[in-house]
């Protein structure tokens, strides 16, 4: 609901009582909306590297092709951007299949502590490339879910090249599962000793193409969609995911799915 006051001028000039004006913002607007939002940030995010590459083609054009060593660098530049563009429209055409068609999952049974060491096997080398230290603790009994493994991986690779891209030399990551039988959920954490996210940020950062440093993301290859695509897929699954961050001391994303038989948690 908006309210605009409008004061009533009186013929003499003086104050004649005020008009109130109530709008329902409709749930369509809000919508709406979103949907501009959303086209205006695909746009800006598909001309940023575009314009970038322009400006080393350009170059090249004009000369710098000569010279072996500078069209060495420039012409990697336009590779990785045009590699980063490449990872957005294939994140968007993912997100915009999520919405018309939803999320089709394959389930099987499978045990995530075996996915995750999986997971291990593939980043702690590029890790411990960039000095950060990578650790893996999975309790001995891990019972088997009802999952779809691929997207699984898919949400663990969102997790786990945030923590490596926003964590510094001489970091920490740590992959964790725990159980709690009880409510009958596995949970997976991802935690890093990185540069954190601010308090305010903390509430929108699950929106599509929300950054704390866009600048940052971009230079590191983000897209802005990894952490709204992990929780499409893990809603997808009937399960939640939740972040927990201080700003220059570290993040914790912990997710969680349902070990019961049939795999519906919700
Ligand atoms: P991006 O491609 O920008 O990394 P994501 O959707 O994966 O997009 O993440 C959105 C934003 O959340 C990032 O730009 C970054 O600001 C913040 N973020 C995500 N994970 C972490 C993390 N582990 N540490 C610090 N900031 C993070």
């Amino acid at each position: 609901l908006s309210v605009n006051f409008t004061p009533l001028q009186q013929n003499s000039g003086k104050k004649g009582g005020i008009i109130a004006v109530l709008q329902d913002v409709t749930e369509q607007q809000r919508l709406e909306q979103q949907r501009r939002e959303f086209v205006a940030n695909v746009s800006h995010e598909l001309r940023t590297p575009l314009t970038t590459i322009k400006s080393y083609v350009e170059a090249l054009v004009d000369g710098a092709v000569d010279d072996a060593e500078l069209s060495n660098r420039f012409l990697r530049v336009t590779m990785t951007e045009t590699e980063r563009m490449i990872r957005l429209v294939n994140d968007l055409l993912q997100l915009s299949r999520f919405d018309s068609q939803g999320i089709r999952l394959h389930k099987k049974e499978i045990d995530i502590g075996r996915l995750l060491k999986y997971a291990a096997d593939r980043f702690a080398m590029q890790s411990e490339q960039q000095g950060i230290s990578f650790a893996l603790e999975i309790p001995k009994e891990v019972p088997h879910v009802l999952a779809d493994p691929d997207v699984l991986n898919q949400v663990l690779d969102n997790l786990i090249s945030n923590a490596i891209k926003y964590t510094p030399e001489g970091g920490a990551i740590q992959l964790g599962l725990s159980l709690n039988w009880q409510q009958k959920r596995i949970y997976v954490s991802i935690s890093d000793t990185g540069i954190g996210i601010p308090k305010r940020d903390l509430k929108r950062i699950f929106e599509r193409f929300y950054r704390v440093d866009k600048a940052r993301s971009r230079s590191q290859g983000g897209t802005g969609l990894g952490l709204a695509i992990a929780r499409e897929l893990v809603h997808a699954h009937g399960g939640e995911i939740a972040i927990e961050s201080e700003w220059n001391e570290g993040t914790t994303v912990t997710f969680w799915i349902s070990f019961e038989k049939r795999g519906e948690g919700r």
